[in-house]
């Protein structure tokens, strides 16, 4: 149903140059999906993630978040997306609550209930008084995510989220992100590795040299689409 779609890309295209880095690419994630944006290095995800998000212009195309055009509602539309598009710049010498606490204040102010939520959900709540240099990465990464949170987002949107994690960082990752989903937030996740999107996504599209391959619930994935997985992932 068209009224579930959170966010939709249409006809999205970034050509720089001669070279079509996004070619024509139409995504429909859902209310609820944890959706894996997966390509080899150089596939143009993070391009497509930066235009989503506005931060650079696409040739040509538009983005539909909550049903609105992304370009022309931008200050109303932006509100409702939290993103995580880099490695997070947190203060290593403060604590995870001050680090929100800062991050707060920037938005004007959350309730200190809110805060106390999101240690909560992003697995940080029996560490929240420890300063963030003693952290693991995956620690860290969810912080980032905390503070994309801090807003209430209806839209998460990470770029390879799991990256530099090891096995039990990945497994972590996955449970917060699944908790995450089944409040009702939408996530978007770029990843190069398809077993990581087949631990952690419920749906996945798969892009190569900026172009749709397929896009298709994870149950599904497994056969049909064998000889392109190979070419991704050859473990
Ligand atoms: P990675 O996982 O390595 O970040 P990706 O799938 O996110 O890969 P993009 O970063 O979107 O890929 O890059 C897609 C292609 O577009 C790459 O070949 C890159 O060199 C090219 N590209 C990205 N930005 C520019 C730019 N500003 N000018 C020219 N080419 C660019």
């Amino acid at each position: 149903r068209s009224s579930d779609v959170v966010l939709r890309t249409k006809d999205l295209y970034k050509q720089y140059k001669q070279r079509v880095v996004v070619d024509k690419l139409n995504l429909d994630i859902r209310r609820g999906e944890i959706y894996g944006f997966l390509g080899p290095n150089g596939a143009g995800k993070t391009t497509t993630i930066r235009m989503i998000l506005g931060l650079i212009t696409p040739t040509s195309g538009g983005v539909e978040i909550l049903g609105q055009d992304a370009r022309e509602n931008r200050s109303k539309v932006l509100p409702r997306v939290g993103a995580l598009i880099e490695t997070p710049a947190l203060y290593r010498y403060m604590s995870a609550r001050d680090n929100l606490q800062v991050f707060a204040k920037a938005l004007g102010g959350v309730p200190a209930r809110r805060i106390d939520e999101i240690l909560e959900l992003v697995g940080l709540a029996d560490r929240q008084k420890d300063k963030v240099k003693t952290y693991s990465l995956g620690m860290r990464q969810r912080l980032g995510i905390a503070i994309a949170l801090l807003n209430d987002p209806a839209l998460l949107i990470l770029d390879e989220p799991t990256n530099g994690l090891d096995p039990a960082g990945i497994v972590e990752m996955r449970d917060f992100l699944h908790r995450l989903a089944s409040e009702g937030k939408t996530i978007l996740m770029s990843s190069h590795l398809l077993s990581e999107v087949q631990q952690i996504c419920s749906h996945v599209a798969i892009i190569s040299f900026g172009k749709l391959i397929t896009e298709t619930a994870v149950e599904k994935l497994t056969r049909g689409h064998g000889e392109f997985i190979v070419k991704i992932d050859p473990m």
